[in-house]
């Protein structure tokens, strides 16, 4: 036996063809399961067999696999499944992953093929989003990779930006902007650039939770008045509370005005601007100076793949290439071909996430995909109104895009205890798995339609399911 090659590739074979048959048959049936179910302690300590000094076969760790693993899985490709903002991904998606794996690519540079892929999905991205051709892009983990390469982009897009990366921050006082519901992912941006959470300013938001521009103007002037340097607006395109946008032209007007630079995180709701209904909501996400958002969520990618787009070629690689020497790469040769990913933000080594994107917007389209956004939507909507026809329910946020707060009230009861007892319910009952947040300061039941696969149906079923625990909780009570 030479290296770590199979003795016999037929056996393999064998194991990879039912592996393939197994998960396809699981995608194709999953309906008819539970959406999640709790890990069994027995299953947990059975995951625990201390580091394997010794060959195990691959049959036997996909039996495991099969037991202890798959079950108990998060459930997010469920249609029942509700909760946070969770893509739901494609048996395209995984068959691709697959390929991707083969390949082994190093995406960090280089010049071969997958590069090649990656910077056509970043030029789909851009077209997706009405940003030119020639901006910059990388794909990263997610949307929190994404903001937080943003955020550093933006400070070292300064005057003195430069000095920054030698020096770092020292005694400058740069400041940012975003509403109080932007993500909590902004904040740590501010926490892991070195900036420090203070210094992301927090804007109170309208009565449609979008942030309040009166509001940021004033912060400005103030933190001006204070010799402190604003260097960030960050608007939201889809809040993850309520999925409300922020008034993105309105906010693009103020940036340029005041020469910051204007930064849209749209995680999940970048993907509505493939819908001609719901992209005149995103307006001014175009004039953006970057935008992060995920191929993992609303896109259907399977998990990872989030995007950060730059527009003004250069600044990315001025903010993250260690050197202008680094980015003069060999004129020929598997070294040539620069500009190099690896110099768009912190990783070096980069695996082949651009060929789960390309296979999955290739098979679909842009326009399929976009009515699947708007039929997400459409689900939403009709969850809204079964929850305003329900006496035992009230909608407690305004449904913009994908995303339905509600809770249930009855008279004298701990509200806030009950509806997020109500969920855990709802979870251990595998019908359905919303998740919960705060609006207005009171405990909702939260459900986002992320998931391609959800339809009316699911979400009726999950009130009919919200109403009957209540019944039996208020039995108990
Ligand atoms: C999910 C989300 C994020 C974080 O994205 P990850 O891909 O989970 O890192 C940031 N902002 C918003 C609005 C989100 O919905």
């Amino acid at each position: 036996m030479t290296g770590l090659d199979p003795e016999n590739w037929d056996e393999l074979r064998g194991l990879g063809h039912r592996m393939l048959d197994d998960m396809i048959d699981r995608l194709a049936t999953q309906r008819a399961g539970p959406v999640w179910r709790p890990m069994p302690d027995a299953a947990r300590a059975a995951l625990r067999t201390g580091l394997p000094v010794e060959p195990t076969s691959p049959e036997v760790l996909y039996d495991r696999f099969s037991d202890l693993i798959a079950p108990y899985a998060t459930g997010n490709t469920h249609p029942g499944f509700m909760g946070w903002v969770h893509g739901g991904g494609t048996a395209v998606g995984m068959l691709a992953e697959l390929l991707a794996g083969g390949l082994n690519a190093n995406c960090g540079g280089r010049d071969h093929a997958p590069i090649e892929v990656e910077r056509e999905v970043i030029r789909w991205a851009a077209d997706m989003l009405g940003f030119p051709q020639d901006c910059s892009g990388l794909l990263v983990t997610g949307s929190s990779m994404a903001n937080m390469i943003a955020v550093i982009t933006a400070s070292r897009a300064t005057p003195d930006g430069q000095a920054l990366r030698r020096a770092g921050v020292g005694g400058r006082r740069l400041v940012g902007y975003a509403a109080a519901t932007a993500h909590g992912c902004i904040a740590r941006a501010f926490d892991l650039a070195g900036l420090g959470t203070d210094a992301l300013r927090i804007i109170p938001v309208d009565e449609r939770h979008r942030m309040d521009l009166s509001a940021l103007r004033a912060a400005i002037r103030a933190d001006r008045d204070s010799g402190a340097e604003p260097f960030i607006v960050i608007g939201t395109a889809g809040t993850v509370d309520t999925g409300a946008i922020d008034d993105l032209d309105g906010i693009a007007a103020i940036a340029r005005q005041d020469g910051l630079w204007f930064h849209v995180d749209g995680a999940f709701g970048a993907l509505a601007m493939l819908s001609p209904d719901l992209r005149p909501a995103l307006r001014g996400l175009e004039r953006a100076d970057s935008v992060a958002f995920d191929f993992h969520k609303w896109a259907q990618v399977p998990y990872d793949a989030g995007c950060i787009l730059v527009r003004e070629p250069g600044r990315q690689a001025a903010a993250f290439a260690q050197s202008l020497a680094y980015l003069s790469r060999e004129d020929r040769g598997l070294a040539g071909n620069a500009p190099w990913f690896c110099d768009l933000g912190p990783d070096l080594s980069r695996g082949f996430r651009a060929l789960k994107v390309w296979m999955t917007l290739g098979a679909y389209g842009t326009a399929r995909m976009g009515r699947m956004v708007e039929d997400c939507c459409a689900v939403a909507r009709h969850l809204a109104e079964r929850v305003a026809r329900e006496p035992l329910l009230e909608l407690l946020a305004p449904v913009t895009l994908n995303i339905v707060c509600f809770r249930v009230r009855l008279a004298g009861m701990d509200l806030d205890a009950l509806n997020g007892e109500l969920v855990k319910d709802l979870h251990e009952s595998g019908v359905a798995a919303p998740s919960t947040t705060m609006v207005g300061g009171v405990k909702a039941i939260r459900a986002a339609i992320v998931n391609h696969r959800t339809v009316p149906g699911d979400v009726d079923r999950m009130v009919d399911e919200v109403l009957r625990l209540t019944r039996l909780r208020r039995g108990v009570i």
